[in-house]
């Protein structure tokens, strides 16, 4: 047994330990105060102070991990029947090994005490991809912590500032646009008419398109790349190759007008000196952000004192930060002021928690955050909402994740269909992260290995 005294818990909320010490503790102290805990029930006035207040025992009993739809889904279950999920991004199965690896440093854990189970776990991650294990990890342990307590996760994680929470949409088929004016231009026309009145478009472009393989003479370099995955091209551009942005650019603002606004995610791959006269040209377009233009996906590397020479050439807001593992890597950045935005993934860097320190200390030193998000499927979506809510005011909108397959939304409670609107998600108040798996239609998308994963 645990205990818990109204003086301790004083004791901690007014330490300096931090708002997650703060939040974890006051966050389960209530629910157990609402008598929501496992089920158990303890009368709010016999709560008196100094009085000891016994809480069940709760363990972790299994870590598993099920690749649905191409998505990594974890599911740690524990002794009191909680079960908490969480997901890496999709096309990652590969990653079921590296979440197992983690199982034994769990098991028999008290899942309530995230943080001490992070502890265990989050040395053993990396960059992108090597971190998508413990981020989804950590959402699971969140998940379990908010339904242990009857409390939604962002109520854990210091509470909400906002009831809506804003999204982007990154451009339709993101690898697929075409590389001339008219299809970008087609492209943000398809997404300003989408139902979901999204506010804020981010478009694929320059090294982090097809350009750098399709346009003639795009830069000097070959444009077969080291091999044929996305954002392979790296070197410097031709004249040609930067007219051909700044014309699509144009093209695109055509269509939006000053509406809706426009970030791009241009890279990686693009060399200090193009990327530093390409966003002086870009300048008279007000754009949102300019994205991962020298390092970014899959680059395990932070290269501040070169964002930092960007970031001071132009007064467009320079962008990072989506492959980046752990508040100790966006250090640099933050305090050398070398971005304007940052954009952790919440399934990348660490977790929810992870993301909401960094969000913290950003806003100390005037950035803003943009996080990633377009693979983390509706755990994931779920996850981005439950901490975009408690972020600060420097929160622009998170990446809504896109691309998932229809019929997830027919396995997963708590998540309509139409769940954005006017840009934005209303934030929900279900316990943990407020979705649940209909286990009866979930099944039949489990393969054979993975058949006992809901049992
Ligand atoms: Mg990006």
């Amino acid at each position: 047994m645990e205990l818990i005294t109204e003086n301790s818990r004083k004791t901690q909320t007014t330490s300096r330990r931090g708002f997650i010490t703060k939040a974890s503790i006051s966050g389960l102290a209530m629910g157990l105060f609402s008598g929501n805990a496992f089920g158990k029930s303890w009368p709010a006035e016999g709560i008196t102070q100094n009085r000891q207040v016994a809480k069940p025992a709760i363990k972790i009993t299994d870590l598993r991990c099920a690749i649905m739809g191409g998505s990594p889904v974890i599911r740690i279950t524990t002794s009191e029947g909680i079960s908490g999920y969480g997901q890496a991004e999709n096309n990652r199965s590969y990653l079921k090994p590296f979440v197992l690896f983690y199982k034994d440093y769990l098991i028999g854990e008290d899942p309530t005490n995230v943080e001490r189970c992070m502890m265990k776990i989050r040395r053993m991650g990396g960059f992108k991809p090597y971190g998508s294990a413990v981020s989804a990890i950590e959402m699971a342990l969140w998940d379990i912590a908010g339904k242990a307590s009857g409390l939604p996760a962002y109520k854990l994680l210091g509470g909400k500032i906002r009831d809506r929470v804003r999204v982007y949409h990154t451009g339709v088929g993101v690898y697929r646009v075409g590389v001339e004016p008219q299809d970008y231009a087609e492209s943000a026309a398809k997404v300003k008419e989408r139902k979901e009145g999204f506010t804020i478009i981010k478009m694929p472009i320059g090294f982090h398109s097809r350009m750098g393989k399709e346009v003639p003479n795009f830069f000097y370099g070959d444009p077969a790349g080291p091999n044929n995955q996305p954002h392979a091209n790296r070197g410097t551009l031709t004249e040609q190759g930067l007219k051909r942005i700044v014309a699509c650019v144009e093209a695109m603002k055509k269509v939006l007008g000053d509406g809706i606004g426009l970030a791009l995610d241009l890279g990686p791959g693009h060399m200090l000196s193009d990327a530093i006269r390409l966003a002086k040209v870009l300048e008279p377009y007000n754009l949102m952000w300019l994205e991962d233009m020298l390092t970014g996906d899959y680059r395990p590397y932070v290269n501040a004192d070169d964002y930092l020479e960007l970031t001071r050439s132009t007064t467009v807001p320079t962008h990072t930060g989506e492959q980046i593992y752990l508040r100790q890597n966006f250090r640099e950045l933050i305090e050398k002021n070398a971005i304007r935005v940052i954009g952790p993934d919440v399934a990348d860097v660490g977790g929810m928690a992870e993301l909401k320190w960094i969000a913290e200390y950003a806003d100390l030193h005037g950035i803003q955050m943009a996080p990633h998000g377009i693979f983390d499927g509706l755990i994931g979506n779920a996850a981005q909402v439950n901490v975009a809510a408690t972020m600060p005011q420097n929160f622009i909108a998170f990446e809504f994740s896109t691309e998932v397959q229809e019929w997830w939304y027919d396995i997963i409670d708590g998540m309509p269909d139409n769940i954005v609107k006017d840009g934005h998600i209303e934030v929900w108040d279900r316990p943990g992260l407020g979705v649940e798996f209909n286990v009866k239609a979930a099944k039949k998308y489990l393969a054979d290995d993975d058949k006992n994963f809901f049992d």
